[in-house]
């Protein structure tokens, strides 16, 4: 999971980088390993990334040495390739119509094939970025086409898996959905001169865009001073959006494909307390997808909800825990309970989620040695029983804990008083409103695409 942010501007006086710094800034969530921005001025592409959060990245100096027109940025968080610097995006390259910057949110599942086919046709890689093979493919096919949008069109025969790209060319700023939609992407304008792609609406709103709307599955999107041109790259018949940009990475202020993340994350909650109500004294939610779905718990079922986890702001999801002990220790930083609120109740605790469990299972022994009386835990998610090979880092079935246990192992293990998990059918009509269909894999084990033997 990554998130892409790309501008470009008509008016000359508006600051593209300080724009995107903005736009990554607004969807440094969806990555926290590196940030990258690259800006085009006139023939060439600047850039400046590494490693770190946004504010940590960049300097102002840093974007006052980016001036330009049109510009991408990337905020990483690694499905493929190792964290190296040389995979940082956006990546820049030189190539026949001069120069380019891409940068990906998703995963190529088809990659090492494709890199093995072009490493025999004598094509050399700097990275083991998944991105990079799409860019070689990309310039081996400009070779022969008229236009860029030609090559892109070539390129998408021969990828498979998620992807949602952000790219500059001499002439377009360029936004690019898979066929199936799977990653988020979506058009927004600030001041009728200015366009931005970007993978989520509340980075738009960051920059005091107005949302103009979704990238549409198999959808290629091409801006430049005349506006926005669109080419309908597949005959879309069926998408596949990633249910979990619902239940835990969009932020609750966006709206995914026509549907409100938070909407879909209180009517989940209500749900559960649907399907599973339960005798508590208080609904807690672990921040940061368990609190709408732990207002929607409490809505349906007359509970209250107080604050009653408090999660300290300044430790990400980056936070290094090399081992069990740090990794306990790491959530004790990261969550604390509110004793008062706690101590002698029955709490109802919602999670978006259970994919390893060691988190839940700290948070239930921290809840207890608060004065907890009793810890039901409700999860707002069907099991996460098989991995994703699009993006999601849970590609190893032996790391997840519904995959080989039961309802009840589970339960006991986390230590909790009881635990039921929403309906598939609930989780699917949860985002009301919604314009696409969902990829649910990781419950079912059905994938939307063929995924290569050696996964
Ligand atoms: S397998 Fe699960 S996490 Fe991966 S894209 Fe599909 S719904 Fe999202």
């Amino acid at each position: 999971m990554s998130g892409v942010f790309g501008v470009y501007s008509k008016d000359k006086s508006v600051n593209i980088a300080e724009q995107i710094y903005y736009g990554l800034y607004a969807l440094q969530h969806r990555g926290q390993q590196s940030a990258g921005i690259a800006v085009r001025d006139k023939d060439l592409i600047e850039w400046h990334k590494d490693k770190g959060l946004v504010p940590e990245v960049f300097k102002s100096q840093d974007l006052d040495k980016l001036p330009g027109d049109a510009g991408i940025g990337h905020v990483r968080y690694s499905s493929s390739g190792d964290v190296s610097k040389g995979n940082i995006e956006p990546l820049v390259l030189k190539y026949i119509s001069g120069y380019m910057a891409i940068a990906k949110n998703g995963n190529i599942i088809n990659a090492n094939k494709l890199r093995g086919k072009l490493e025999a046709d004598g094509c050399m890689f700097h990275t083991t970025n998944d991105t990079e093979v799409l860019a070689a493919l990309l310039t081996k096919f400009r070779i022969s086409s008229e236009h860029i949008e030609d090559s892109v069109e070539q390129m998408v025969k021969y990828i498979q898996g998620s992807y949602s790209i952000v790219m500059i060319t001499p002439r377009f700023l360029i936004g690019l959905r898979d066929p199936l939609g799977i990653m988020p992407l979506c058009i927004g304008r600030i001041n009728g001169a200015t366009y931005v792609i970007s993978s989520e609406s509340a980075a738009i709103d960051a920059v005091d865009g107005e949302f103009i709307r979704d990238v549409e599955p198999g959808e290629l999107v091409l801006i430049d001073s005349d506006g926005i041109q669109s080419r309908r790259l597949f005959d879309c018949k069926k998408s596949s959006l990633c249910i979990f940009e619902h239940v835990y990475f969009a932020r609750p202020d966006s709206i995914v494909d026509g549907a409100s993340t938070h909407d879909a994350r209180v009517n989940a909650g209500r749900i559960l307390a649907k399907e599973h109500p339960v005798q508590a004294d208080v609904v807690i939610g672990i921040p940061d997808g368990g609190t709408d779905m732990a207002y929607g718990f409490a809505q349906e079922s007359n509970i209250v909800a107080p604050a009653g986890l408090l999660r300290n702001k300044y430790v990400g999801r980056a936070f290094i825990a090399p081992n069990q002990n740090a990794r306990e220790i790491a959530v004790k930083i990261k969550f604390n309970p509110v004793k008062t609120e706690v101590k002698g109740k029955r709490v109802v605790l919602i999670d978006d989620s259970i994919v390893r469990g060691t988190t839940t299972k700290t948070l239930v022994r921290m809840l207890r040695e608060a004065g907890a009386k009793e810890v039901h835990l409700r999860i707002g998610s069907p099991p996460y029983k098989y991995p994703c090979y699009f993006g999601v880092d849970t590609s190893s079935r032996g790391q997840l804990l519904a995959s080989k246990n039961d309802k009840e192992t589970i339960c006991e293990w986390i230590g909790a008083d009881s635990l039921e998990y929403i309906s598939y059918e609930g989780i699917i009509k949860a985002p009301v409103n919604s314009k696409v269909d969902f990829c649910t894999s990781c419950f079912t084990g059905v994938y939307p695409v063929d995924i290569p033997k050696e996964f």
